[in-house]
C-alpha cells in the first residue's frame, strides 16, 4: 500500500479564493495529500445555483427553468466567476477564459454536449488550483482525465467507470508532483467527454484511491462528518467517529446523504479508509469509514427515509403458496418499482415502497396484482417513514429493539410495520410520518 493521501475537495470547498486558500492550506498540511480531486467551483453569489447546473443550463436552457435563467445569463454567470477566481488568487493565466468561452460555444449536440458542458466547471477549476498551488511553490501537474485514460462507459450523462482506467490511473504512482485532478468527469473510448453521476467527484477520488492503493482517502466537504442523525431534527446529534463501510451503506441507503454511493465500493474492497472531513475546520477528525471497528457502541446511527408506502394484501394461505411471493414482487419489477422489505405471515404480505414510483403506476399495479394473484384484500398505506437504526453491535444485543418499541409506545407512538435484518446489524421501524420527527429524536435519545 502506497503511503499516499487521496483528497477530494467539494464544491463549497473550492467555490471561492478564501475557501481555495484554505484548501491549500490542508495540502501544505501533510505532505502525503498527494492526489487533489477538485470539484466545479460550488455555487454563484447572487443566486446561489451551482456553477455545474449553470454549465447545464448552457446546454439546455430548460433545466433551471424553474429560476427563469437564459443560457446567456448562466453563461455570464459563468465566466464572471472563473474571472473572480482568477483575480482574486491573482493568476496570470492570459488563456484561460479565452478557452473556456470557446468551449462554452461547443458546437456538439445532444447529450454528448451537456457532458461536455457540464465537465467545465471541474476542468477549469483545477486549472485555475494547480496553477495557484504553484504559485505557492507547491509543485503541483494539472492530470486531466482525457489524458490520463480516465476511460468510462458513453452513457454521457452517468457515465460508468471502465476496468482500462485503475491501469492507466495506476501510472500516476510514478509521478513525484502534487497531482491536481479534475473530478466528475471522464473520457469515452472514442475520447469524447463523459460526466459521470452528479456528485460524481467523489467517484473520481476513489477510483483514484483504489487504482493507487493509498492509504487514506479524505473526503473533504462542508459538514463535519457523518452525524447519528440529521442534526436538523436531533440539535444534540454527534459526528460518529468511526463507522463501517457495512453501516455507512445501511444508512446511505435509507436516508443519510453522505457522498456518492459508488464512492465507497472500491475503497472497501481494498481496505481503503475514508475520512470525512470540514474544510472549514481542519482540526477536528470527522468520521472514519472503515472495514472494521470495536463496536464500543451498539448503534451508530439512526436514518429516516420519508415518502414510503406499502401495498398490503391478504389472502388464505399465502404462505403455502409456493411462487406467491415471486410472483407478486415480479409485477413490482414490470413497474421497475424497487421494493424495500416484504414482511410476510401465513395470509398476509407487504410490500414497502418509495411513494414516488407509484405515482401514475398505481391502478395498473393495483390491476395486475388482483387479476394474476387473486388476493381477497388489497390496500394501499401512505404517508409513511422507516426510521432504520444501524450498528455491528446490534447483532450481539438485540434486546436493543425491545428499548426502542418501549420508548415509541411510552410516546403513544404507532409502529405500523417492524422489520430485523437478516444480519442482525440494523432494524426498521415503519411510523406515520407526521410522528416521524419525535420518533426519530426519541429514538436517538433512548439508543445512542
Ligand atoms: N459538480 C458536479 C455536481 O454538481 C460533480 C461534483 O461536484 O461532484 O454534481
Amino acid at each position: 500500500m502506497s503511503k499516499q493521501i487521496v483528497c477530494k475537495f467539494g464544491g463549497s470547498s473550492v467555490e471561492n479564493a478564501a475557501q481555495i486558500k484554505k484548501v491549500a492550506n490542508i495540502i501544505q498540511d501533510n505532505n502525503k495529500r498527494k492526489y487533489i480531486v477538485v470539484s466545479a467551483p460550488g455555487r454563484d453569489e447572487k443566486h446561489g445555483i451551482k456553477i455545474t447546473d449553470h454549465l447545464l443550463n448552457i446546454s439546455n436552457s430548460r433545466h433551471l427553468a424553474d429560476e427563469d435563467l437564459t443560457s446567456e445569463q448562466s453563461k455570464e454567470i459563468v465566466l464572471d466567476k472563473f474571472e473572480g477566481l482568477l483575480k482574486d488568487l491573482v493568476i496570470e493565466d492570459k488563456t484561460l477564459l479565452e478557452d473556456l468561452k470557446k468551449d462554452l460555444d461547443t458546437k456538439l449536440t445532444g447529450e454528448k454536449r451537456e457532458a461536455f458542458l457540464a465537465s467545465r466547471g471541474e476542468k477549469y477549476n483545477a486549472r485555475i488550483i494547480a496553477d495557484y498551488l504553484n504559485k505557492l511553490g507547491l509543485k503541483t501537474k494539472l492530470i486531466l482525465p482525457e489524458e490520463v485514460g480516465f476511460t468510462v462507459s458513453s452513457d454521457f450523462l452517468s457515465a460508468k467507470v471502465l476496468a482500462e482506467s485503475y491501469k492507466n490511473l495506476a501510472k500516476l504512482k510514478n509521478e513525484s508532483d502534487i497531482c491536481l485532478v479534475p473530478g466528475f468527469y471522464g473520457v469515452t473510448k472514442k475520447g469524447e467527454i463523459a460526466v459521470l453521476s452528479r456528485g460524481g467527484s467523489d467517484l473520481t477520488g476513489g477510483e483514484i484511491a483504489y487504482a493507487i492503493n493509498a492509504s487514506l482517502y479524505e473526503n473533504w466537504s462542508d459538514i463535519d462528518g457523518v452525524y447519528e442523525a440529521d442534526p436538523r431534527i436531533v440539535d444534540n446529534a454527534d459526528v460518529v467517529q468511526r463507522l463501517t463501510f457495512k453501516e455507512i451503506r445501511l444508512l446511505s441507503s435509507k436516508g443519510f446523504n453522505v457522498f456518492h454511493f459508488d464512492a465507497m465500493i472500491n475503497c472497501k474492497k481494498a481496505n481503503i479508509p475514508i475520512n470525512i472531513r470540514n474544510t472549514n475546520k481542519p482540526s477536528a477528525n470527522g468520521t472514519m469509514i472503515l472495514t472494521d471497528r470495536v463496536p464500543m457502541e451498539n448503534i451508530v446511527g439512526i436514518a429516516k427515509l420519508d415518502d414510503m408506502a406499502y401495498i398490503y394484501l391478504e389472502k388464505d394461505g399465502i404462505s403455502d403458496e409456493v411462487g406467491f411471493t415471486e410472483n407478486l414482487l415480479n409485477i413490482f419489477n414490470r413497474y421497475k418499482i424497487n421494493t424495500y422489505y416484504y414482511p410476510t405471515d401465513k395470509d398476509d404480505i407487504a410490500v414497502l415502497i418509495s411513494q414516488e414510483d407509484l405515482e401514475g403506476n398505481i391502478n395498473n399495479l393495483k390491476q395486475d396484482i388482483e387479476k394474476e394473484l387473486n388476493p381477497d384484500v388489497i390496500d394501499v398505506v401512505y404517508n409513511l417513514s422507516i426510521l432504520s437504526a444501524v450498528g455491528i453491535g446490534l447483532k450481539d444485543d438485540t434486546t436493543i429493539i425491545a428499548d426502542a418499541i418501549i420508548a415509541l409506545k411510552e410516546q403513544n407512538i404507532e409502529i405500523e410495520m417492524m422489520d430485523q435484518s437478516p444480519a442482525k446489524i440494523s432494524f426498521h421501524i415503519a411510523v406515520n410520518s407526521q410522528h416521524a420527527d419525535t420518533a426519530l429524536k426519541i429514538l436517538h435519545e433512548k439508543l445512542i
